[in-house]
């Protein structure tokens, strides 16, 4: 699990082989987001079995090669993510 503001992994590891980021999905109401420094942080407590999300138009490199509908269910929810516009 992971506390509050605590770093989960850097942008970085776009480049290797294996890379989370893309088995982190996105959220409207994300638990996690990216930082200046391109480090995803925790934006709340993140359980054991919880899901890691970040929201994908607040990422800061293209996060998606085309556009989506958005099935996060939270309340804020924008239903159609428009990956493309980067
Ligand atoms: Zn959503």
């Amino acid at each position: 699990m992971f506390v509050k503001d605590e770093a989960i992994y850097p942008l970085d590891y776009w480049s290797q082989e294996l890379m989370p980021i893309h088995v982190t999905n996105h959220s409207c109401d994300p638990n996690a987001a990216f930082n200046e420094q391109g480090m995803l942080i925790a934006l709340r407590e993140i359980k054991e079995n919880e899901e890691i999300t970040y929201d994908y138009l607040r990422h800061p490199i293209p996060a998606s090669p085309w556009d989506f509908a958005c099935k996060c269910k939270s309340a804020g929810c924008i239903k159609w993510i428009k990956a493309t516009k980067y």
